[in-house]
């Protein structure tokens, strides 16, 4: 079976626009943004969803979200304002089975969302 793309991004074998790195966690441009900035904060550890954590969980979604926020404001996103999604499972539209918060920001956002 072949390797999560997130877990080979966050291993360094393969290809991001990294802004962030610690050890529990990665963030790097989205491929294909839908936004003018469009960021995925990622842990290391292979969870496939927030659906996935558990209790022991609660630092490593702690941190994912202070770094959300951390890579947001150094893209400049803190006084306008931004979007941190989760997406989860086959409604939500979850493509990619590694948790990931997406961070969405540099244009007026709609409500609800699709
Ligand atoms: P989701 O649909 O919530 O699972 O989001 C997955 C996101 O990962 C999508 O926005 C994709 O554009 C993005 N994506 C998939 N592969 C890569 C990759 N190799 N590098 C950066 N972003 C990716």
């Amino acid at each position: 079976m072949s390797e999560c793309i997130f877990c080979r991004i966050a291993a360094g074998r393969a290809p991001a626009r990294l802004v962030w790195q610690d050890d529990e966690a990665v963030a790097f441009h989205d491929l294909h943004p839908q936004a003018p900035v469009h960021l995925l904060v990622i842990p290391r550890r292979h969870l496939v969803s927030v659906n996935a954590a558990a209790p022991a969980d609660r630092d490593l979604l702690g941190h994912l979200l202070l770094v959300a926020a951390q890579v947001a404001r150094s893209a400049g996103l803190e006084a306008r304002g931004y979007r941190i999604v989760t997406n989860c499972g086959a409604d939500a539209g979850q493509s990619v089975f590694h948790l990931h918060l997406h961070v969405l920001g540099g244009r007026p956002m709609g409500w609800p969302p699709g």
